[in-house]
């Protein structure tokens, strides 16, 4: 039904080299992005990096001052937002509230000509597909928000978009809920085999639901990698720090590709300064371990701190270690081992001997 109901096959979306300015800001300044057919690619980064911007010219309300979209390779720069073939749901339900859920999902289709007899029995499928069955009568006001969201992306697909677009349809939303549509949407995007491009400033969302995500700074693409890789093997440093937590732990250089932390020796990934540089090295909370250390030595030893919180968090617990220099770390350790660790305990860090990241501090 889903098929039938969508009638799609994914197509592969091409942005090339868009630059978009408003005034002196460059909001894409050379942004390219390439998505497979029946992909679903996050658009990730931090607040104005042109995530919008870059939505909002392919669904069309925008154009680009140069670079193109194209659909299996065609170029839709030319044509406006209406004749893309592309659903679209927005931060805020965009229901029109004097419509039924039932008649919003057919406005699309009305649009189009299509008869009442076949949107309503569509409106009914697309609704049941979103969960919402039996609620077609139902006006926007009657309905929770994740109902107004459920219907707005039951309304996309009616049109049987090539492409849906999502701009934080789940930004508005309480937690639970959230994390329920997060895997409905999901759902929904695999069935349909649906090119599906996502903005979301909430990392833990575009790493749960993407095939791929696209790390944006400053208009351009910075990174764009399956969630696990884009975690273990960060391209920059400021996809390491954006992506997931990072400590920054203060080391020095002392050969080629290799760095002092916590008294102790690890080989560098990537760019390395100069021996005797002064550098942030960058460790995951889950890469680093901790061992009893003497009391007395506590505040002066490099890599020796004091306990100064414990997060539970299930099957880990974060603590939170205060070095003698000021400061901190966050390291995840199985709980069961964490409470040998209780706060106010002298530790010393204990990186994992794996290759990690450096950025010249300064
Ligand atoms: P956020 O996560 O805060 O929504 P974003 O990554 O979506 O940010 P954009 O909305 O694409 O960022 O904006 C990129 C830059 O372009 C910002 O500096 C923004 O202020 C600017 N900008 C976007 N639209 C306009 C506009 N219509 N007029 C002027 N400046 C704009």
């Amino acid at each position: 039904p889903a098929q039938d109901a969508a009638g799609t096959r994914g197509v592969s979306l091409e942005l090339s080299g868009l630059h978009r300015s408003f005034g002196a800001t460059h909001a894409l300044a050379g942004f390219d992005l390439a998505l497979a057919p029946g992909e679903l690619v996050a658009m990730l980064g931090p607040s104005g990096c042109g995530k919008t911007t870059a939505l909002r010219i392919v669904a069309g309300f925008d154009r680009p001052d140069l670079g193109a979209v194209s659909l299996d390779g065609v170029d839709l720069t030319p044509l406006p937002a209406n004749k893309r073939d592309m659903g679209m749901v927005f931060q805020s339900y965009s229901l029109f509230p004097h419509l039924t859920a039932g008649q919003n999902v057919g406005y699309g289709p009305r649009l189009r000509k299509v008869s009442a007899a076949e949107r309503d029995r569509q409106a009914e499928e697309l609704l049941e597909l979103v969960g919402m069955a039996g609620m077609a009568g139902r006006y926007p006001h009657q309905l929770s928000g994740g109902q107004q969201q459920r219907v707005a992306l039951a309304r996309a697909l009616a049109v049987r978009p090539k492409v849906l677009l999502l701009d934080e349809p789940l930004s508005a939303l309480d937690a639970k809920v959230r994390l329920q549509l997060r895997d409905e949407i999901r759902r929904i995007q695999q069935e349909f085999g649906i090119t599906t491009l996502f903005v979301t400033h909430d990392q833990e969302e575009a790493l749960s639901m993407a095939d791929r995500v696209a790390v944006m700074r400053a208009g351009k693409l910075e990174q764009c990698a399956a969630p696990a890789e884009l975690y273990d093997r960060p391209a920059t440093a400021f996809v390491a720090q954006f992506v997931g937590t990072m400590n920054h732990l203060p080391g020095q250089v002392v050969g080629a590709a290799k760095v002092r932390v916590a008294d102790r020796e690890l080989p560098v990934d990537g760019a390395c300064p100069a021996e005797g540089t002064e550098v942030n090295v960058l460790l995951r909370p889950e890469s680093l371990d901790l061992e009893p250390a003497a009391e007395a030595s506590a505040a002066g030893r490099p890599g020796e701190g004091q306990v100064m919180l414990a997060t539970f968090l299930g099957a880990t617990t974060r603590l939170t270690v205060r070095l003698g220099d000021g400061t901190e770390a966050k390291a995840d350790l199985p709980s069961h081992r964490a409470v040998e660790f209780p706060v106010g305990s002298a530790v010393r860090l204990a990186p994992a001997p794996r290759p990690v990241l450096v950025v010249e501090r300064g």
